[in-house]
């Protein structure tokens, strides 16, 4: 009887526990990075911010981040790795308060995977070295992409061009 209660109580949680464990996996089961760190490691490397972002698919509060205004030339890289991903001719003023752009640096340097939190089919767009989340890409960007890449500026280091 006990045993047959745990088996039940093991199982409901399992059944709890799953979807979360599916999220995460999802990007890493198709895909392998180049940088990789434990948990602790991640946790260790990063702002408390950062990895709530680039670890946990956080979000950022709108109108925060310093890049925001960000208009000089050069590439906004991944907070996590370092790999320049977007550059600042792609950037334009979305209206959203995050940072957006209409295309990564090149096909590469970003993935997508589906998110379905918060009862909306979004695409989630990761970095293509470290798994890192950066944000949504959406199909209401302007020209020549049509793309809006709706990214957490905590999850960006802006990389100015050297003149
Ligand atoms: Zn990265």
């Amino acid at each position: 009887m006990l045993n047959r209660r745990h088996m039940l109580l093991s199982a409901g949680l399992a059944a709890i526990g799953l979807p979360l464990v599916l999220g995460r996996s999802k990007a890493t089961a198709a895909e392998t990075f180049a940088v990789t760190h434990t948990d602790a490691e991640w946790q260790k490397m990063l702002t408390s911010d950062q990895y709530a972002v680039l670890r946990q698919e956080g979000t950022e509060r709108p109108f925060t981040s310093d890049l925001l205004h960000e208009a000089r030339k050069g590439n906004f890289a991944c907070a996590g790795c370092e790999q320049d991903a977007f550059a600042s001719a792609t950037k334009f003023d979305s209206g959203t308060g995050w940072p957006s752009f209409w295309a990564p640096l090149d096909a590469k340097v970003v993935g997508t995977t589906r998110d379905t939190q918060l009862g909306m089919v979004r695409e989630a767009v990761h970095c293509g070295r470290c798994g890192g989340h950066l944000g949504h890409v959406f199909d209401d960007g302007p020209k020549p992409t049509g793309l809006r890449y709706c990214l957490n500026g905590v999850a960006l280091k802006f990389h100015p061009a050297s003149a």
